[in-house]
């Protein structure tokens, strides 16, 4: 972050995203070709680790960013994460959402439980999508129930529909988008812990960038392996869960792991 901001880059909000997109069109929404080095910084999970350790470089540099958080487990551990990752991770609480948003950090919706839309019917879908802006917009605002982040980035035409009833404006999904004027199908690219230099890999417009993209659908595909455990997982965890009683709860860890990829993390 701190190179970027030395390189000249700077953030925009939600609404500045918005703007720009219903001016120059969702086709550009892509970060490439973008000379005027402005990107939304976005965080998906919203794991209380951010607060701890990203948020107050991001202010610092007069950065700001916009975190999709799982409303049903704000405050609580990563019980829909935990089955994949077996670490117990914390995620933000209201209050730290709220004092972060007092000093310009953007919050929204990354669902309710954050299951796979794509796999759901109708009626799952629709609740998923409606009661996780309806948890944002009562407790923090209007502008809380702008944007939607798909879990995994999984989204396809139906899921588009129904966040659009739901009342979202902009829904982001993986690294492929869905082409001109999708606003409510974005692409977004992963940064990772090993992107160097002033420009991260995945926004470089050389061969180096689009490998890097090629690496960022790869772990995002590989995301697939929670969905799928919280699946068919069920009898598994169950097992687990029962053998883990007699011994040591796991450790909460404060860090995050890995991301799903920042465009699914
Ligand atoms: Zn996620």
């Amino acid at each position: 972050m701190t190179a970027l901001a030395r390189a000249g880059w700077r953030t925009v909000t939600l609404e500045e995203f918005a703007q720009r997109m219903s001016t120059v069109g969702a086709q550009h929404a892509a970060p490439l070709h973008n000379p005027s080095r402005e990107f939304l910084l976005t965080f998906d999970d919203g794991y209380a680790s951010l607060a701890d350790n990203a948020y107050p470089v991001l202010a610092d540099l007069g950065f700001t960013a916009t975190t999709f958080v799982i409303t049903d487990y704000v405050g609580k551990t990563n019980a829909w994460d935990v089955r994949y990752t077996w670490n117990r991770l914390q995620h933000l609480r209201w209050p730290e959402i709220e004092r972060w948003r007092g000093r310009g950090f953007e919050f929204a919706s990354h669902g309710a439980t954050h299951r796979r839309l794509t796999w759901l019917d109708d009626a799952a879908m629709v609740a998923e999508l409606g009661s996780s802006r309806d948890v944002l917009t009562a407790r923090l605002g209007a502008d809380a129930g702008r944007a939607v982040a798909y879990p995994f980035g999984a989204v396809d035409a139906r899921v588009v529909r129904h966040a659009r009833s739901a009342g979202y404006e902009l829904g982001f999904g993986g690294v492929k988008g869905g082409g001109t004027g999708a606003l409510l199908r974005l692409s977004r690219v992963p940064v990772y812990f090993w992107d160097f230099g002033d420009v991260p890999l995945g926004l470089r417009e050389d061969a180096i960038g689009a490998v890097g993209r090629v690496v960022a659908h790869a772990a995002n595909r590989c995301a697939v392996g929670t969905s799928m455990m919280q699946r068919f997982g069920g009898w598994a965890v169950e097992r687990f869960a029962v053998s883990n009683r007699v011994t040591a709860e796991p450790p909460i860890r404060k860090t995050a792991p890995l991301p799903e990829s920042v465009a699914d993390a």
